[in-house]
């Protein structure tokens, strides 16, 4: 039985009974079955559905905004924000699929010679609870529009949201079966990957899973994206415009109640400005409000579980044990946890080495930029780093040392349909979004006219 329970309330909101092997064979038979029609339509017909799912998104995003709140714990306001992100994303795609994907030419000394991006077939993806609609919709407005079809195993705590995801295809006229919803536990995962009929995987969520899915796709030869969170730095130089920034890194670190696996997770500081700067972030923190994440002017609500709220605690406790200072927070009441920021962090604390997937920042100090610059590259992630600096051509020199998937300058790392999305070391492999994106599950065939 897969339980859907309000963090907030404690309180039960749904059962769904456990999908068996014979209900996944029969779903990735018709997953199967729909690709064959599917693929032969045109990007035009594609496009027309697209726009019409987010229409519907946009038509009700509180409705299926309310459905996350409850579920997860996210603040209302970002929920919605969330739901409107996804209608992006399909809109986006609607419009470039095509040129995305168009034919490639390349002259050689044949006659004609090409490469040209065709669908690949049925894909699973492995969705996490953090976001739980856009994790999804950045995968299969893309997948769809390249003609794939979309098979989702979600987290186990947002069945519901996930059934409305398949509803958002459904209502906007998508065939049946484009993309279907499987209320399957993570052992499930295995049995689906090893159906011929599934072609490739995409996940979203910590290393173990990431690992565990990457294993049998490699031993199946399956191709598979995955995006395995982060903790990345917010470094602030001595020149960075201050009030700006304590604003950027606020947001970057709590929203979502800093259940993002790109939120700024380590702030490291130049010494000359350390102390202006955490008066004025520390204040701002203090003003965000928390509370019933129902509530619109909720910044802060709960975690999603609180079994992830206890690992928070155990982090920030044994960093403490290990000579970290709490600076502010540091609490915890069930999937309750204050945002806190705990200064004096450095190499060997679980702030510092670790995700951390709440409200927490850790704060480190520095007096010479290279020292920023290996302490961001000492992590084990490879997702993203900003930096606050008021010298472009600095900021341009220092660009090709990080190690990351991406450098963000003066902004908080965010993903935008644009612009590819993905991460280097056990942050994972592949991108998603942008042209990027889309072509990842597609067989860019080579085309040899003599
Ligand atoms: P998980 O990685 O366990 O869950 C993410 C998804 O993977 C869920 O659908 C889950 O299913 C599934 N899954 C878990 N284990 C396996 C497996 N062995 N094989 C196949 N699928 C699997 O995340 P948690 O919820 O446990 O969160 C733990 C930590 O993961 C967080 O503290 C954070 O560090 C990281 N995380 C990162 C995210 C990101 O955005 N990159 C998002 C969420 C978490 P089920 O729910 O049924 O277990």
């Amino acid at each position: 039985m897969i339980i859907s329970k309000n963090p907030y309330t404690g309180k039960e909101i749904t059962k769904h009974e456990e999908a068996g092997e014979k209900e996944v064979d029969k779903a990735i038979d018709k997953a199967h079955s729909r690709f064959k029609s599917w693929r032969e339509t045109t990007f035009a017909e594609r496009s027309k559905l697209m726009k019409a799912a987010a229409k519907e998104l946009k038509d009700n995003a509180r409705e299926y905004g309310e459905t996350i709140t409850a579920e997860m714990g996210k603040p209302i306001t970002q929920a919605i924000a969330e739901i409107e992100k996804c209608a992006w994303v399909c809109e986006y795609y609607a419009e470039n699929a095509e040129s995305h994907l168009a034919r490639e030419t390349i002259e050689t000394d044949a006659k004609k010679t090409y490469v040209s991006y065709e669908p690949m077939g049925v894909v699973l993806a492995v969705m996490p609870w953090n976001f739980p609609f856009w994790q999804v919709f950045r995968f299969a407005a893309p997948a769809l529009m390249a003609g794939n079809i979309g098979i989702l195993k979600h987290a186990s705590n947002v069945m519901l949201s996930a059934k409305n995801i398949q509803k958002v295809f459904e209502r906007a006229g998508f065939p049946k079966d484009c993309f279907q919803t499987l209320a399957i536990g993570s052992k499930k995962v295995e049995y689906i990957l090893r159906n011929k009929k599934v072609k490739a995987v995409t996940l979203t969520g910590s290393k173990p899973a990431g690992s565990s899915v990457a294993s049998i796709a490699g031993d199946e030869i399956k191709k598979s994206v995955l995006e395995l969170g982060g903790s990345n730095a917010l470094v602030v130089f001595k020149d960075a415009n201050i009030a700006e920034s304590v604003k950027t890194c606020v947001q970057a670190r709590y929203q979502n109640t800093g259940q993002s696996c790109i939120a700024g997770k380590r702030l490291l500081l130049h010494k000359d400005i350390a102390e202006e700067f955490l008066k004025e972030f520390t204040q701002q923190v203090k003003d965000l409000k928390t509370g019933d994440p129902m509530n619109e002017d909720t910044f802060i609500g709960v975690m999603a579980k609180e079994n992830l709220a206890e690992e928070l605690e155990k982090q920030v406790k044994d960093s403490v044990a290990k000579g970290a200072k709490i600076s502010l927070g540091g609490k915890r009441d069930g999937a309750y946890f204050e945002p806190t920021i705990i200064t004096g962090a450095k190499a060997g604390m679980p702030v510092f080495d670790e995700e951390t997937f709440g409200p927490v920042i850790s704060v480190t100090e520095f007096q010479e930029d290279q020292e920023a610059v290996d302490m961001v590259n000492s992590s084990d992630f490879g997702l993203g780093v900003s930096i606050f600096t008021e010298d472009d051509d600095f900021a341009m020199k220092l660009v090709p040392k990080f190690e990351d998937g991406a450098v963000f300058v003066n902004e908080l790392v965010k993903s935008d349909p644009r612009l590819p999305f993905g991460g280097t070391k056990i942050s994972g492999y592949g991108r998603e979004l942008s042209k990027h994106g889309i072509q990842e599950f597609t067989n860019r065939k080579t085309v040899y006219f003599n």
